[in-house]
């Protein structure tokens, strides 16, 4: 036994916590809460690569992690978990998040999920979770979000960033307004600003992580009176800081009061989204289908070079960049054109 793993034992297991432990209402009991606990971080990006940092290091017990993308280098501005080596490697977010973290506290568990959430997995990733948080980077994966807490009642944290400003909300089923209580029907594809258009500053990403956390933490160390009951605006940029109070309004709520799940019972078909900031486009089957990727690329190594690992396959063709993983899911790199990727897809993986 090496002294670090003596150090780890019994209560010097505790000792790295003794700055959170003295804060007012913490203390070892909430502590010890908190490593029971266990969280699932929708994405793992600007986001959720802050929230994860934030849970890893406050010690809760179990954390899972869930990305559908990996590292790049155009990620490394805002995404605090993340390397030039991770990007260079072409690791998966959430494989590249667990290992960082695992060097961050070893005392936890840490589950990483490479996965798109959809309407097949959302449910698999939240069940037995305490608490889930939102770094997801787009509406449809939030509302998908909101409707699986609502059905299986678990609190989760809303949060959206965006240029210079961002908001958060805590959302407690059955207590306060969910997300579609809030934010009203899911505003549709391309009719508000993205990424993309309007680029994201790093540090309001953080912020608004930090906020999300916070929030978090307080439901984890049941500590529900501390929540703030407010949809939370800050734009770091001018300074502004704005608290909505939010409480369930008389107007019927299709989510959490018809439990109506709109999202979670879609029908089945393929999976094409165009991602934010990336020039890319997620397609694959829905549901997921098991992709031999050594086999693939035996039978693609005439036409380019192909690079695999345990993770990922990638080859570049016609001017794009596929990227395939085990799961049946590609990301087409070098356009925005969904016919365009699905047409790669079905010529060169199969439909
Ligand atoms: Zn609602």
């Amino acid at each position: 036994m090496t002294a670090s793993q003596v150090r780890l034992d019994g209560l010097d297991r505790l000792e790295r916590y003794s700055r959170q432990m003295i804060l007012p209402g913490w203390g070892k009991e909430g502590q010890l809460r908190l490593s029971e606990k266990s969280v699932t971080v929708v994405g793992c990006g600007a986001l959720g690569s802050h929230i994860a940092n934030h849970l890893a290091r406050a010690g809760v017990g179990k954390l899972r992690l869930a990305d559908r993308d990996f590292v790049e280098y155009s990620n490394l501005p805002r995404q605090a978990l993340y390397s030039e080596a991770d990007a260079a490697a072409g690791l998966p977010k959430a494989v590249a998040a667990a290992n960082r973290l695992r060097q961050v506290n070893s005392l936890i568990e840490i589950e990483p999920h490479v996965v798109d959430v959809n309407a097949d997995t959302v449910e698999d990733l939240i069940i037995g979770a305490d608490l889930v948080m939102d770094g997801a980077d787009n509406f449809e994966v939030r509302y998908l979000v909101n409707e699986a807490c609502v059905k299986h009642g678990i609190p989760w944290v809303y949060g959206g960033v965006l240029g210079t400003y961002g908001l958060t909300a805590a959302i407690v089923p059955g207590e306060t307004p969910c997300l579609y209580c809030l934010l009203g029907q899911m505003p549709p594809p391309g009719s508000v600003p993205t990424c993309e258009t309007a680029g994201v500053l790093g540090p309001a990403a953080a912020i608004i992580a930090a906020l999300e956390s916070v929030e978090g933490l307080k439901l984890l160390l049941d500590r529900r009176d501390a929540l703030l009951k407010s949809l939370v605006v800050v734009d770091v940029w001018t300074g502004d800081l704005e608290r909505i109070q939010t409480q369930r309004g008389q107007t019927r709520c299709p989510v959490c009061d018809d439990r109506h799940f709109e999202l979670l019972d879609a029908e089945r078909g393929s999976l094409t989204a165009v991602l934010c900031g990336r020039h890319a486009v997620q397609i694959g089957p829905r549901p997921a289908q098991a992709l031999n990727l050594a086999a693939l690329a035996g039978r693609l190594k005439d036409i380019g070079p192909v690079v695999v690992n345990d993770y990922l396959l990638r080859f570049e063709v016609d001017g794009c960049q596929l990227t395939l993983f085990p799961d049946g899911r590609a990301i087409v790199k070098g356009t925005a054109d969904p016919v365009q990727a699905r047409a790669l897809y079905a010529r060169y993986v199969g439909t």
